[in-house]
């Protein structure tokens, strides 16, 4: 498993990030230090979604 296949989130209330390998339920990540449910994606991982979220729309 490399650190890029990891989908981070980065949480302002407690400034770390939260690197999740699995991302299951993208829209419902929660820090993982404090639990609070708005952490904001990766610039990175973001790309990553709508790529992922067309593909889904194409498997349809
Ligand atoms: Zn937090």
């Amino acid at each position: 498993m490399k650190a890029e296949d990891l989908h981070s989130y980065y949480c302002e209330d407690c400034e770390e990030w939260t690197c999740i390998e699995r991302l299951e339920f993208p829209g419902n990540v929660h820090c993982a230090y404090c639990g609070v449910a708005d952490v904001n994606i990766s610039a990175v991982d973001y790309e990553r979604l709508k790529e992922w979220v067309r593909a889904c729309n194409e498997s349809i």
